[in-house]
């Protein structure tokens, strides 16, 4: 039997389930805009650096990241490289699929972390706004815009870190020369969480840089306290109202249940879902509209006399360009230097750094209610109900695949030559590693949404979800801006109804 110990009292005015980059904005502008609030943070991985949510890239010795990735991998995979599970995955993440946890993964390539830090300690930090129907037409442009300054406050967000990248104004030069785009969803340099030092080196934004003074000990003060290995199973609530938090450590095995009248579930877009399911709210839209971006991508190398012209001893760099999203090519482009990708490189000693260039375009694909996360009672291997995930292409998302390879295909032609005969490819569904509206966001409790325009549960007072199982538009761009721009938006609300 179950042993919960009960911690009287109110010691907590907010409990954080989930310290990736969605669950840190909530915690740091809560630090920031009420700062007497005493707010207690839960993750269910372990600490991976004494900096908390260090981005794993920033580690400089190779050995440490290694460990820090295999770290994250979940209580199976971290637990021995042997046990990892076969087929696509990428360092830092684990995959759902694992036949006694999950016997319908429509998804095969459904992956997550668990770190403190979350998928926000191994990821790409490409942050572009999203572009016309992209974005959340029902919130207030304005409101939307300045929550995504925020955003690109808090993730230290920039395009000038690689602009001085000799092969990054060719390659532009390039795909501007064939898609002849303009405005807005002109060729530009990918907006990425970097920040540049004056030496001309990048530390990549992890989580720390959202949590800001809360990510050290030392600069945390005593109303902030982060527990790793710590897994919530359940959101007490009563009557309409969240009264608490119900958390395991991992580490004993202690259950223990914790009061506090705001509960902010960040737990990733399938775990999310699952928690709310844990805890018996199970609203229409819970897990549904779950949203995939299909990745289709390719490989090119630049011209030599492109790669020759360049100046010996300069920093050969292609950085990151962007092709944004439009509304009738549904779809956005991250052309990127390979070797600065999480995509392994093919071994070939001779590689000049930058001159070999990732095509990777994601799809906006339409958002289907019967796409979902679906639970049972059966444990996974956190003692969480199982997941399976339905998912299907659409005529139209397949249209839209087809376009995205053309266009990969003239992208490529257009920089060099591809890296083999193969032509552009689709990953297996889950590769984007952006999953959304699993508990989306809407205008009105219309049973076609999760939560309201700020991210509170519908029917749970004091509840909120975060990440990107929030977003209910279709996109194709990275999601991280968007979940931490609708994270400031929710803690704000937070702040109004506490004080
Ligand atoms: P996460 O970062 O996934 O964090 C959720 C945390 O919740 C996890 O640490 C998990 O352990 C914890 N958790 C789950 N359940 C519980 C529970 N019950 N109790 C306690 N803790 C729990 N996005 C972009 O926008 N741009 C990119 O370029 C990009 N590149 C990427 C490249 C890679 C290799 C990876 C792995 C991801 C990339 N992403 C990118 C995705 C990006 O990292 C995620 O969008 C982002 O981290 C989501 O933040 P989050 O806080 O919502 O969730």
């Amino acid at each position: 039997m179950k042993t919960v110990s009960v911690m009287h009292g109110q010691p907590y005015d907010v409990v954080i389930v989930g310290s990736g980059p969605s669950g840190a904005t909530y915690a740091r502008i809560l630090h920031e805009e009420a700062p007497q609030l005493r707010v207690l943070m839960v993750e269910a991985g372990p600490l991976l650096s004494e900096q908390a949510g260090l981005h794993v890239k920033n580690l400089a010795d190779p050995q440490a990241r290694a460990a820090a990735q295999l770290a994250s991998q979940g209580p199976v995979t971290s637990l021995s490289p042997e046990s990892a599970t076969p087929g696509p995955g990428r360092p830092g993440t684990f995959l759902l699929r694992r036949d006694e946890f999950a016997p319908n993964a429509g998804m095969p390539a459904a992956a997550m972390s668990s770190n403190v830090g979350g998928m926000g300690a191994h990821w790409t930090c490409a942050c572009p706004r999203p572009g016309a129907s992209e974005r959340i037409t029902f919130l207030d442009d304005d409101l939307l815009d300045a929550a995504f300054l925020e955003a690109e406050r808090l993730l230290s967000v920039t395009s000038e870190a690689f602009e001085d990248a000799p092969f990054a104004a060719e390659v532009r030069r390039r795909l501007d020369g064939e898609f002849q785009r303009r405005g807005p969803a002109a060729i530009q340099p990918m907006p990425l969480a970097v920040q540049k030092h004056p030496d001309g080196t990048v530390t990549w934004s992890g989580t720390d840089v959202v949590l800001g003074p809360l990510g050290a000990a030392e600069t945390r003060g005593d109303r902030f306290e982060l527990r790793d290995h710590t897994l919530c199973q359940r959101v007490v609530h009563d009557d309409g109202h969240v009264t608490g938090a119900e958390l395991k450590d991992l580490t004993t095995g202690a259950v223990s249940i914790v009061n506090a009248p705001v509960v902010v579930v960040a737990a990733d877009a399938l775990r999310t879902p699952q928690l709310l399911f844990a805890s018996g709210i199970r609203p229409r839209a819970l897990g549904r509209y779950l949203n995939d971006q299909p990745q289709v991508i390719s490989a090119v190398r630049l011209p030599p006399d492109v790669v020759e012209a360049t100046t010996v001893g300069a920093a050969r760099n292609s950085g990151v360009s962007w092709v944004p999203y439009t509304d009738e090519e549904p779809f956005h482009g991250q052309v990127m230097q390979l070797d600065a990708s999480p995509i392994p490189l093919a071994e070939d000693d001779n590689v000049v750094p930058g001159s070999i260039i990732g095509l990777g375009w994601f799809c906006a694909t339409e958002t289907v209610e019967e796409n979902r996360v679906e639970f049972d009672e059966n444990p996974d291997h956190y003692g969480m109900p199982r997941m399976s995930i339905h998912y299907n292409l659409t005529w139209k998302d397949l249209r839209v695949i087809d376009e995205a390879k053309e266009a990969v295909t003239r992208a490529g032609k257009a920089l060099g030559t591809f890296l083999d005969d193969r032509p552009p490819f689709l990953l297996p569904a889950g590769s984007s590693l952006h999953y959304q509206g699993s508990v989306r966001m809407g205008q009105h409790d219309d049973g076609r949404s999760v939560c309201g325009p700020d991210s509170q549960v519908w029917g749970t007072a004091g509840l909120y979800v975060a990440g990107n199982g929030v977003i209910p538009t279709s996109t194709a761009c990275n999601p991280t801006l968007t979940s931490v721009a609708l994270a400031v938006l929710g803690a704000r609300s937070i702040v109004d109804r506490i004080q």
